[in-house]
């Protein structure tokens, strides 16, 4: 996998270092020698990853990391703080600028593409969900996502059997409201995790009794928690195990002894990250469902029609096996909205869409093909049987009453339907004139005067 990287540094020679190291992976790299270029270039080039120098002059690296992050053009690119200083501070004010790691410089290979391999594979995760969402709001149908939305009250698995640093854990990250689950048996918290909802596994790579690299990598696997975000906590100059547990998909990783205050910036930065691909991923499936589905009626749009009905077409036509179509159109119902309003009329065709919901089975699909006009397709089912659901499904509606207005008064509804199979007529090549025939049948069924079932002639 490869990746555009973008460098930034004062120096000219720092920045061909970097640009020689990376070029020699195969990275794409471009080049910026101050917090505005760094900016511009962002903006215009849309780079996959950033590798920000802290000291610069005129713009130090926190303010330009602060301002990538807070412009909605470069606030999803990942951030690497490069510090000359191996101090705390630095690494905790990268991470409150926005940062989503640091590297000290002089930069080690390893763990420089351990890293930028670690987040280019989110971004490309992220990118994926970023495009989907774009074409849910497009579509007028999603709330707006925020990154930096405040996250408490979640749950983090701590995976670890050394008690100390468990204790340590929990006096860190409990304040800030968290709930802490703690499993010192690899497999135990295998199977808790699977039952259990998580946000974040803090992993403690040393473990004594266990692979913890196999438990990673369980994790990583697993239908339940191949999403969430891992936390490895690991022995200083155990570089191997960590670039095998970055391999392996650990997002971020905390040398020992758990500094207090990067371990709560970094579960931060994870949790905060978590929550914004849920969030991503879940109106992604509202926006979905809702451009299939009809608004008044919760009842599938004609659009989704179009695309599943040929499917279904193509599946009767193969297996040779009947496929029934039946179009259903409320008798007078212009008369309904004309003496007791719109909002009746409406109420009516919610009604009448949970009938029709009622009455067919899951296989079946149920639309809204227009105003007051339904089309319920049947795989798998010959004439003979869709006439008698028709039969049965137009008796019920003209027998019960539709409830009304406000005032508790009750509607009688009648409905025509036209009924078409592939079993008898012609051997249609599309399901346009199966729906046709359907369409005819129901047009003699409305001039033959209404409140009937009309089978398509063979
Ligand atoms: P027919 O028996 O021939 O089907 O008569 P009809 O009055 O039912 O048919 P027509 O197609 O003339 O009128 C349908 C009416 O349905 C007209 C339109 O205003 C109304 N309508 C369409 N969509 C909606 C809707 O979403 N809500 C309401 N309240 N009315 C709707
Ligand atoms: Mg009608
Ligand atoms: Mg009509």
């Amino acid at each position: 996998m490869t990746a555009r990287v973008l460098v930034v540094d004062d120096l000219e020679p720092n920045v061909k270092l970097l640009e020689a190291k990376l070029r020699a992976e195969y990275f794409d790299v471009l080049a910026a020698y101050s917090g505005a270029e760094a900016i511009d270039i962002a903006r215009r080039e849309q780079p996959d990853i950033i590798l920000l120098d802290v000291m610069m002059p005129l713009m130090d690296g926190f303010e330009a990391c602060r301002r990538l992050k807070a412009s909605p053009e470069t606030m999803h690119i990942p951030i690497v703080m490069v510090t000359a200083l191996d101090q705390q501070a630095d690494r905790i004010a990268g991470l409150e600028a926005g940062a989503d790691d640091f590297l000290t410089k002089p930069v080690e290979d390893i763990a420089l593409f351990a890293r930028v391999r670690s987040l280019s594979r989110l971004k490309m995760m992220t990118d994926e969900l970023r495009a989907r969402y774009a074409t849910g709001k497009g579509l007028g149908v999603v709330d707006n996502i925020e990154l930096n939305a405040q996250i408490n009250a979640c749950r983090l698995f701590v995976i670890d059997d050394n008690e100390d640093q468990v204790e340590r854990i929990k006096a860190a990250v409990e304040p800030a409201g968290h709930l802490v689950a703690h499993e010192r048996d690899a497999d135990d918290a295998i199977d808790r995790a699977r039952g259990e909802e998580v946000d974040l596994f803090i992993v403690n790579l040393s473990m004594e009794d266990a692979d913890p690299l196999r438990l990673c990598s369980s994790i990583r696997s697993m239908e339940e928690t191949r999403l969430t975000p891992i936390l490895a906590v690991v022995r200083q100059g155990d570089t191997r195990k960590l670039v095998r547990a970055l391999e392996i998909g650990v997002n971020d990783y905390l040398t020992r002894p758990v500094d207090r205050n990067e371990l709560t910036a970094r579960v931060a930065t994870q949790l905060r990250r978590k929550s914004y691909v849920d969030q991503l991923r879940s109106s992604f499936q509202a926006s979905l469902e809702m451009a299939v589905t009809d608004q008044l009626t919760g009842l599938y749009n004609r659009r989704y029609l179009a695309s599943h009905m040929s499917a279904m077409f193509d599946r009767a036509r193969w297996s040779g096996r009947p496929l029934s179509v039946m179009i259903l159109d409320i008798d007078h119902f212009k008369q309904i909205n004309d003496n007791h309003g719109h909002d009746v009329g409406d109420k009516v065709i919610q009604q009448f869409a949970g009938r029709i919901s009622n009455a067919v089975r899951g296989i079946d699909l149920a639309c809204r093909y227009g105003g007051e006009e339904f089309l319920i397709a049947m795989p798998d089912t010959e004439m003979s049987f869709a006439t008698v659901v028709a039969e049965r499904l137009r008796q019920e509606i003209a027998a019960d009453k539709f409830a009304g207005d406000d005032a508790g008064r009750e509607l009688e509804i009648t409905v025509s339907i036209g009924l078409a199979s592939t079993e008898n007529g012609p051997d249609e090549d599309s399901p346009q004139k199966l729906i046709k025939r359907a369409d005819d049948a129901l047009y003699v069924a409305k001039t033959g005067g209404r409140n009937r079932v009309i089978k398509s002639a063979a």
